[in-house]
């Protein structure tokens, strides 16, 4: 499988010279499958440059799969302007949570209503069919995907996905469980002195993996003011990733207020904390344009 980050950024697209290196564009991936698929994490406007580069080098009509974690802003705002789905031949299977009382199919008409945007769901030309899903394993592609729920004020899935006998997760948008998480007096870094069930369970999800993409959206001085908001801070990530076996960890989902510099900063901190645990996990934050072979 190779990954490839078109959007790093979470919240709100962050264009402009303090954000060259790591990117301005929200939430969106790709991956392609080991049979040549293409698996598209997240619609965030990162999506729009993908779609120019799918039409710009397909021989022909282009399938592919969007996996959506969930529908705030930072992870759909690409969709409308994807510009494969605007083509007949092309086809398309979008999956995303379940939410409360309304189908992710009328989630995404939502954003296209004529209040805020020209063209609406329907008239999109893509052959598209829209899923709404729940927490299980099933079969995209020769591959396995298992989806698990996300801390988050919206319903949100995060998704593993394992073919050849690799794997990659992607853990977009997530807040610990419970702020304590280590036990007073334990090693951090040891998945049994993790408190909570649902912080454990979330590391468990990460177990082995060949590559983590995840959140961590604030540093530990401004998760207390941004409480409840739903996202991780870098130490969280790397104490849980450390603690299960996680081979490299890639950290996105960049709050729009950090420039490269502050980003650059955040990746050397997360870096040392790895070595501290005596952690041989990889750390980088993710940038538009690179690249992971998994
Ligand atoms: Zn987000
Ligand atoms: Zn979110």
């Amino acid at each position: 499988m190779l990954a490839r980050f078109w959007g790093t950024r979470g919240s709100i697209a962050a264009p402009g010279p303090g954000t060259t290196r790591f990117g301005g564009n929200t939430s969106c991936v790709e991956l392609t499958t080991p049979s040549g698929g293409i698996l598209v994490l997240d619609c965030g406007t990162g999506a729009r440059p993908l779609g120019n580069h799918l039409l710009a080098s397909a021989a022909g009509p282009i399938s592919a799969t969007i996996l959506l974690t969930h529908t705030h802003w930072d992870h759909i705002q690409g969709f409308p302007f994807f510009a494969p789905l605007f083509q007949p031949d092309n086809h398309f299977k979008v999956y995303g949570p379940e939410g409360a009382h309304v189908s992710l199919r009328d989630v995404l008409a939502g954003q296209m209503e004529h209040h805020y945007f020209p063209v609406e769901l329907d008239q999109l030309a893509a052959r598209i069919s829209y899923d709404d899903m729940r927490e299980g394993a099933f079969q995209i592609d020769g591959m396995t995907v298992r989806a698990q729920q996300m801390n988050h004020p919206s319903p949100t899935l995060g998704y593993r996905i394992e073919a050849g006998g690799r794997s990659i997760c992607y853990l977009c948008d997530h807040e610990p469980y419970f702020e304590g998480v280590w036990r007073e007096g334990a090693q951090a870094g040891r998945l049994e002195s993790v408190l909570e069930a649902g912080d454990r369970r979330h590391a468990e999800y990460m177990q082995d993996a060949d590559v983590v993409i995840h959140e961590a959206q604030y540093t530990p001085e401004e998760y207390p003011s941004k409480r409840h908001w739903g996202h991780s801070t870098y130490p969280y990530v790397v104490e849980l990733a450390a603690a299960v076996g996680v081979r490299r960890l890639f950290l996105t989902h960049h709050d729009p207020s950090h420039n490269d510099e502050f980003i650059a900063d955040i990746e050397n901190k997360a870096r040392e904390l790895a070595k501290n645990l005596g952690s041989p996990l990889e750390v980088c934050c993710a940038y538009e344009g690179c690249e992971v072979t998994v």
